[in-house]
């Protein structure tokens, strides 16, 4: 016969027949309360291979963390019952309603916890929840794993690549990203097989590989001959973020040649100055406010070589700003003529970028891919980042992407 507290128990955790709540304890320091459900036997069990009716083997014993029940730390207790069939021997331990198969968590704590990580880092997670990360991590993976599964890439056109660096900068991962932003995969490498394992993802959710018309990436690193393997029909665009990201380089590396200059002539005044100036000389000039834009006019009338290679940053995004890709192909190759001309050894780079890449970055007017992807992804990044620390290896990055910007966690 069941108590008043089973039989509301039973009920709080939505558990019908066979499952009973057959006890409730609290601890005497109040910190703790232990539910022990019951199975009553009502059920029938059939061999999941054969379809024959099975008998009752033995029960074993399980425990699963529940979510605090006024602020006591809740577990739930049951020997689970492991049925045998008479035809081919196999044994079956039971579902129970409550948790997933080989989970030491109910449902309703997993749910939460992910609700948990969604906002706040693993870590604080874990002191908030009171459990170890290693488990939080298992969750997560799980839930994204299930999730995922409805990933439907059958009408994906167009998509956009980038890699991150993972653990202080030896390992890559790449990045694959829909025009609304969603990640779509991430996978191990910076190279081909990336590529090449997007492609077999791809295929997988119900794309096709002839489908994707436009590429976006960074093509100075290792994508290149991937797409070039496994999308040999699509048009690739030189993403305009990463483009202005490498001349935004060319511009420190002018500035900190000068700089380097002044101390070795003695000129200590002037070079701690011109070091106080790097964050305003590479901004947008657009975004700056009138006296920054004064401070830039000063250093750039004082520094010649600066002068130059900063307002080539300014015409290279010009680039993008014509109404017609001929227009900017004009413009684009007026460019590299001013700036292979200068002889300033800190464009070096950037020159030979827009050089070997020149129709890439012009494909932009065909394709028009947002560059505003490519940066919301990089953003999204460091964001997980912060939030997976103290993550094992790029699983766990992977896992972080897929629950932020997915759109399916
Ligand atoms: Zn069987």
């Amino acid at each position: 016969m069941l108590g008043n507290a089973e039989k509301l128990f039973t009920k709080f955790l939505h558990l019908e027949d066979p499952w009973v709540v057959s006890s409730v304890i609290v601890d005497d320091a109040e910190t703790r309360v232990d539910i022990r459900i019951r199975n009553n036997g009502r059920f029938e069990f059939f061999c999941p291979d054969c379809g024959v009716k099975c008998r009752g083997y033995d029960k074993r014993e399980r425990e699963w963390q529940h979510s605090d029940l006024f602020d006591m730390e809740c577990h739930i207790h049951c020997a689970v019952d492991r049925m045998q069939c008479p035809k081919c021997s196999k044994v079956t331990m039971l579902d129970v309603p409550w948790a997933d198969k080989g989970s030491g968590f109910t449902l309703l704590f997993e749910a939460r916890a992910v609700l948990l990580m969604k906002e706040m880092p693993v870590n604080a997670t874990e002191r908030f929840l009171n459990t170890d990360h290693r488990r939080l991590w298992n969750i997560l993976d799980r839930h994204v794993e299930d999730r995922m599964k409805d990933l439907d890439l059958s009408g994906l056109t167009r998509f956009y690549v980038d890699e991150t660096a993972c653990k202080r900068g030896h390992d890559y991962i790449s990045i694959f990203a829909d025009e609304e932003h969603r990640i779509i995969f991430v996978t191990y490498g910076n190279d081909s097989s990336a590529v090449a394992r997007f492609r077999q993802h791809l295929e997988e959710h119900g794309g096709r590989a002839e489908n994707i018309r436009y590429i976006c990436c960074d093509m100075g690193k290792g994508f290149q001959s991937g797409i070039a393997m496994e999308f040999p029909d699509a048009i690739v665009t030189y993403d305009r973020f990463h483009v202005m990201e490498h001349m935004t380089m060319a511009v420190d590396r002018s500035r900190r040649h000068e700089w380097n200059m002044l101390r070795e002539s003695g000129r200590m005044r002037e070079a701690t100055n011109l070091k106080g100036q790097r964050f305003l000389l590479l901004r947008n000039h657009d975004n700056l406010y009138m006296d920054q834009k004064d401070r830039i006019s000063d250093i750039l009338s004082s520094h010649p070589e600066i002068g130059t290679v900063y307002q080539l940053k300014e015409s290279l995004r010009d680039t993008w700003d014509y109404e017609s890709k001929y227009d900017a192909a004009n413009h684009l190759l007026s460019w590299l003529l001013t700036a292979e001309y200068s002889g300033i050894g800190a464009l070096r780079d950037i020159i030979k970028l827009v050089d070997n890449h020149f129709n890439e970055i012009l494909n932009w007017f065909d394709s028009g891919m947002s560059n505003g992807v490519m940066e919301g992804i990089n953003s999204v990044i460091q964001g997980v980042k912060s939030r997976a620390r103290g993550y094992r290896d790029w699983r766990n990055l992977r896992t972080m992407c897929y629950l932020r910007s997915s759109g399916l966690c």
